[in-house]
């Protein structure tokens, strides 16, 4: 089954009015770049402060991974703590579970304040395996969750419709419908005090006193800016290219009948399998997904689709509808696996920085928020406890050495691929619905071919640090394996880090 209509659950079922772009030459306090969960919240917080400033969204609020995530409000990152324990030591361990629980106090009181019908609920979180090699990994997790004083349950059992060698659960935690939840505090940000434009994506940001951003039809000054863009629009200076990459999962939502899921689950597995239910009065939903792998190296990534649904047919007996959705989405993975949140670097103090969150975006996004808020308004407030965890300028070789060595073979490893490869094909060989990177006269080109024939050519270089890009067959876009930008198949950016499109084939030439 591979199914070729991508948009996401959430987004099916959340509707907004679109805010018109931005254009002109104005100025306000703080600047927020992107519209995510990230972005959103830190504006509606900023603006309850009383602080003038600016959202600026590169597409539509929601359209990047916070409406495209399987929206799980945990502290419960996978079996985390163990690790964290040992590379950050008890106090920032400690600080990490404080920002979780501070995350998810947020998520709970905005949706009962302002998004009611978010679907916002209780519910445990569980990790669980199949595998009894792997037992000993929960042992550990549970001696770092007693040193830590967070409550959990061990069972031999859960509530999964297939036997586990071992499960571990945490309580109340949560669940939600992301969209729903993001548009309700959208609209309740006053809209003189701290307008939203969309189709506004920004193309530079020179740091400053003001700092200015320019986006296609106009120029922003702010005092501080807030990147809030899943991966940074720039990586200098914190050398963030070198420090985080990117990951895709793909998710599909189920018509779940008289089916129920007690909790959220996430296997310790590579890759792992996730699952949970969405309530709906208008029909329950069980979201199941995972599968992940590194952007732009996932292959034929319409299996990853096969893969869930034939992890649904063979598990989940008693659903027997046809999933109505799947979508697939990235995140942004530090290479100590600790969130980078706080001032982008130490000669840009007002230039504030939020992405690393490692698929665990729920929590640390709402943290990311209170953080930011915090530290640029001046107020105190408990999260503070969790600045030098989450100080993007940190230093930690210990835990990150190895994965900066790995990010940094990657790239490479992919500039030597674009010199290597690129087939002899010629465009008029590429089918319908299909991609190549094809070579002519030493250079690279992306090729493609709608299901309607037209014939579309691009420069094959990322405008963000010049990889090559891979086709995408099943979402049919064009992704780069180094930091994972997307572009269509027309070379128009469909995520960043880059912001410009791939160039024209008769520019590709000038690379
Ligand atoms: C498949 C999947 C499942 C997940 N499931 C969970 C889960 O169950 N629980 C959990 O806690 N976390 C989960 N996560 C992680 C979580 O969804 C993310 O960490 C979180 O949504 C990130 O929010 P954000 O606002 O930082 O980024 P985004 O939601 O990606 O928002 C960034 C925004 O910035 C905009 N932007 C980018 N560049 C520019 C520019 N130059 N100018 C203007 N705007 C720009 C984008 O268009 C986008 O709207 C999951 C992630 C994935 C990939």
């Amino acid at each position: 089954m591979s199914e070729k209509n991508h948009e996401s659950y959430w987004s099916r079922t959340a509707s907004r009015t679109e805010s018109r772009p931005y254009s002109g030459d104005s100025k306000c306090d703080v600047a927020i770049v992107g519209g995510g969960l990230t972005g959103v919240t830190t504006a509606l917080l900023l603006a309850r402060r009383g602080v003038n400033g600016v959202l600026l969204e590169a597409n539509t609020l929601g359209s990047g991974t916070s409406g495209y995530t399987t929206a799980k409000i945990t502290l419960q990152h996978g079996l985390k703590y163990s690790n964290l324990l040992d590379s950050a030591g008890l106090e920032n361990t400690l600080a990490y579970v404080k920002a979780c629980t501070l995350g998810l106090e947020l998520t709970e009181s905005l949706s009962r304040e302002i998004a009611p019908d978010c679907g916002f609920e209780r519910v445990s979180s569980h990790v669980y395996t199949r595998d009894p090699s792997r037992l000993q990994r929960f042992d550990d997790e549970a001696a770092a969750l007693e040193k830590l004083h967070v409550p959990y349950r061990f069972s031999d059992s859960c509530g999964l419709p297939f036997p586990v060698a071992r499960d571990m659960a945490i309580d109340d935690q949560a669940q939600f419908h992301p969209l729903r939840y993001l548009n309700a505090l959208a609209d309740s940000i006053p809209s003189d005090r701290f307008p939203i434009y969309e189709r506004s994506r920004v193309i530079e940001v020179t740091p400053g006193s003001p700092c200015i951003l320019r986006t296609e039809r106009g120029t922003l000054r702010a005092k501080t800016v807030v990147l809030a863009t899943n991966y940074p629009l720039i990586d200098m200076p914190g050398l963030y290219f070198v420090r985080l990459h990117r990951e895709q999962s793909y998710l599909m939502s189920v018509p779940a009948g008289d089916y129920e899921l007690d909790g959220m689950y996430i296997s310790d597995e590579e890759p792992p399998h996730s699952a949970r239910m969405y309530h709906d009065p208008e029909g329950d939903r069980l979201i199941l997904g995972g599968f992940g792998h590194r952007s732009g190296r996932g292959g034929d990534t319409a299996t990853r689709y096969d893969d869930i649904y034939r992890w649904l047919r063979l598990a989940f007996h008693d659903v027997t509808a046809e999933p109505d959705a799947s979508w697939m989405a990235q995140d942004a993975m530090p290479a100590d696996h600790v969130p980078c949140i706080g001032p982008m670097s130490e000669e840009t103090p007002h230039i504030y920085v939020a992405t690393g969150y490692a698929k665990w975006g729920m929590t640390t996004s709402a943290a990311a928020a209170l953080l930011i808020s915090s530290m640029i308004t001046g107020e105190r407030h408990p999260i503070l406890e969790a600045r030098a965890l989450y100080r993007p300028s940190r230093f930690t070789p210990g835990a990150s050495a190895r994965e900066v060595v790995v990010q940094g073979a990657h790239v490479t490893g992919s500039f030597a691929e674009g010199v290597l490869t690129g087939t002899t094909q010629k465009p008029e060989d590429v089918a319908p619905g299909e991609g190549a990177v094809l070579r002519s006269d030493g250079e690279l080109m992306a090729v493609s071919r709608s299901p309607s024939g037209t014939l579309s050519i691009c420069g094959a270089h990322c405008t963000h640090m010049k990889c090559p890009v891979a086709w995408n067959p099943s979402e049919r876009t064009w992704d780069c394996p180094c930091h994972g930008s997307r572009f269509e198949p027309d070379g128009t950016v469909k995520e960043g880090p880059a912001v410009r499109p791939l160039p024209g084939f008769d520019e590709a030439g000038e690379h």
